[in-house]
């Protein structure tokens, strides 16, 4: 699409090609240009500038207008999390949290992770494609331009083929990119519950190279936490992933300090996700590497655990991503509007720090930031245009409305 956009009121997250990821300090600043116009061409953005500047602005004349009056211009969010390829929701469970069993209860009772396997393989693929597509359609609607999603409710060689298909499906037909991460290691499957290596040995030795060979995965996950996957474990299909060519992107410390981020970082994780629990310990491991702090809030509020200390991991200077973390059993929503507002009021960031932790380093947590996440010449033209506002901050400070009016995508 050729498009320019004129009478911004404030054309939000400038960069330079150069800035590809925000660590601690830097997460403060969020560049933005008032009274501004941006010209998109091919789908790309092409030039941006000052309303003033009539001379620049009119070598876009060209170009069909749209008119942005009182309203902001930003990147689309970039959720680098989410399980949205699933069968069904889980609201019976709901209801039993809400009675108070925990998130390990539930799983015990056969509930959690494996209901949704169970579902899963009941399911057809066409209508699983069918689901996860309104799925897809509904987080653009709100915003989201790029987004990962995980296989992990398949727990069989035939059961996480099936998932990945459908994701490659959707990869090839949304109009946004997509990032597939291969999670057989999302619980261990009922049959397997006393022959823990033999399910291992499953995902080593046919689930992964299955995959590999078919292109299925970009990634490889791993659920390491107490009760599901230790670090030895992780370490060992993280390396075999490797081999394979799919680099980690590991689910840790949620529910407790399991070793999971020591072990994402020394199998050079491009991200570790949850970080509810964590200590000076996993944050020094974390300043040593470039593995990225990818933050959940929406499923630490309704699973009502701990938020991560995302101020002190600022402090510590590390790179700060936020996803939504889309599932049917701890986050059945993909609005990243309200993650944005969670990070502000429950983990104490800034507007700018939250918006730049779901915009060019959710990008960077899938390795898309050289495409995605800033208002930056030639990247792609995902952006989103906000109702009348008086400034960026109206997104998180106003919770749960929606102030965006339309999403452009490329
Ligand atoms: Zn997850």
């Amino acid at each position: 699409m050729d498009c320019l956009f004129t009478n911004i009121k404030s054309l939000i997250g400038i960069r330079q090609k150069e800035e590809k990821r925000l660590s601690g300090q830097a997460m403060k600043e969020l560049p933005q240009l008032p009274q501004a116009w941006l010209a998109v061409r091919r789908g790309r953005i092409s030039a941006f500038g000052k309303m003033e500047d009539t001379a620049l602005l009119e070598q876009h004349a060209d170009l069909p207008q749209f008119d942005c009056s009182g309203r902001i211009l930003m990147p689309c969010w970039c959720d680098s999390h989410t399980h949205l390829v699933f069968a069904a929701w889980r609201a019976e469970e709901f209801e039993l949290k809400i009675k108070g069993f925990t998130y390990e209860q539930i799983a015990a009772q056969g509930g959690g992770i494996l209901n949704s396997a169970r579902k899963l393989s009941d399911t057809d693929e066409e209508i699983l494609y069918e689901q996860a597509w309104q799925r897809l359609t509904e987080i653009i609607d709100q915003g989201t331009g790029a987004v990962e999603i995980k296989s992990g409710y398949g727990l069989s060689v035939e059961g996480e083929l099936k998932m990945l298909r459908v994701i490659a499906r959707l990869k090839a037909s949304a109009p946004i990119p997509i990032k597939a991460t291969f999670l057989g290691a999302h619980a261990l499957p009922a049959e397997y519950r006393h022959r823990r290596q033999d399910y291992i040995r499953l995902i080593l030795e046919e689930m992964l190279p299955r995959i590999a060979d078919a292109h299925l995965a970009d990634y490889c996950d791993v659920f390491c936490e107490n009760g599901f996957f230790t670090p030895e474990e992780t370490d060992q299909i993280l390396q075999a992933a490797w081999k394979y060519g799919l680099k980690p992107k590991i689910h840790a410390n949620q529910l407790a300090r399991s070793g999971g981020v020591q072990a994402g970082v020394r199998n050079y994780a491009v991200s570790v996700d949850h970080l509810e629990q964590i200590d000076e310990e996993e944050i020094s491991a974390l300043q040593a590497s470039s593995t990225i702090a990818t933050l959940l809030p929406a499923a630490a509020f309704f699973l009502r655990l701990p938020y991560p200390p995302a101020r002190r991991m600022l402090e510590a200077g590390l790179t700060v991503a936020l996803a939504s973390d889309y599932n049917p059993g701890s986050c059945p929503s993909g609005r990243m509007s309200f993650v944005v507002s969670l990070a502000c009021i429950q983990m104490r960031m800034t507007p700018a720090e939250a918006i730049n932790a779901a915009t060019l380093n959710g990008a960077c947590a899938m390795e898309l930031e050289d495409e995605l996440g800033s208002i930056t010449i030639g990247k792609r033209a995902n952006l989103i245009l906000t109702k009348p506002i008086s400034s960026v901050a109206e997104i998180p400070y106003r919770f749960g409305i929606d102030l965006i009016e339309k999403v452009f995508i490329s």
